[in-house]
């Protein structure tokens, strides 16, 4: 795999103020970003941005929340869905607000994983407050080899997190989780061997700051320090990790 200085398994690089310059500077640091999309209908020009990049990837997702307002994007989605290598920003959101687009969003990752399983995708996946129907709908389409599962800023139990590691998923971990007790108690369950980093920017910081792809630097030392261990080990788990996750596709 080509050198890289550090991972973001999930980003909305498109929703910065200005994502190319964004691009341009992971370029320049060897920061490996997946540039996660919310709308099937952002595909394309994220892709031209990124397009002679070597460590933007571009991810194709519909997201939960705007389910709701654009379940008909599904049809644009199975259309692009075999250009895809990496999918996301996809999943169940079962807060309060997004209750009312349940079943539709059922429907549309249900529909997701089906394609996935056809070729090999690595899926980067949200599941606020649904953390019990995303594992068993993952359960289900995971039997196919084809598809890797990344759960993005998991807040399940830690029963869950066992479930998920049991099925083959992997967990990226941010700076909001570091710094949370549920994060942290998630951390100390997960073995070396299943974890990346992300930030989910711009909708994160640290110290109130703006969060960019390359300060996921900084989450390996605390995940260190989280499970006891030095931050040799964990830098090294992560570049192993990432390595078998992007070559399931490339
Ligand atoms: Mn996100």
């Amino acid at each position: 795999m080509i050198e890289t200085s550090s991972f973001d398994f999930h980003c909305h690089v498109d929703l910065y103020p200005d994502p190319q310059k964004l691009i341009r500077e992971c370029e320049d640091k060897k920061a490996f970003t997946l540039a996660v999309t919310t709308t099937p209908k952002a595909w394309r020009q994220n892709l031209e941005w990124a397009k002679n990049c070597k460590y933007v990837q571009v991810a194709l997702g519909l997201h939960p929340e705007l389910v709701g307002e654009r379940f008909n994007e599904l049809e644009l989605l199975e259309l692009y869905m075999a250009e895809a290598n990496f999918i996301g920003e996809i999943g169940l959101d079962g807060s309060s607000r997004y209750k009312s687009s349940r079943e539709s969003q059922q429907k549309v990752f249900c529909r997701i994983l089906e394609l996935s399983a056809l070729t090999k995708k690595v899926l980067t996946v949200h599941s606020r407050e649904a953390s019990v129907d995303v594992i068993n709908t993952l359960e289900t389409y995971m039997v196919s080899d084809n598809i890797l599962g990344i759960l993005h800023w998991f807040t399940g139990s830690i029963t869950d997190v066992k479930k998920a590691l049991n099925i083959g998923c992997y967990f990226s971990i941010n700076h909001k989780m570091l710094s949370s007790q549920k994060g942290r108690l998630i951390i100390q369950n997960l073995p070396l061997d299943r974890i990346l980093t992300e930030t989910d920017g711009p909708f994160t910081s640290t110290k109130n700051q703006m969060i960019f792809p390359y300060d996921t630097k900084t989450i390996p030392r605390f995940i260190s320090e989280i499970k006891r261990t030095s931050e040799e080990e964990v830098l090294l788990a992560i570049r192993e990790n990432a390595k078998k996750v992007i070559s399931h596709v490339i």
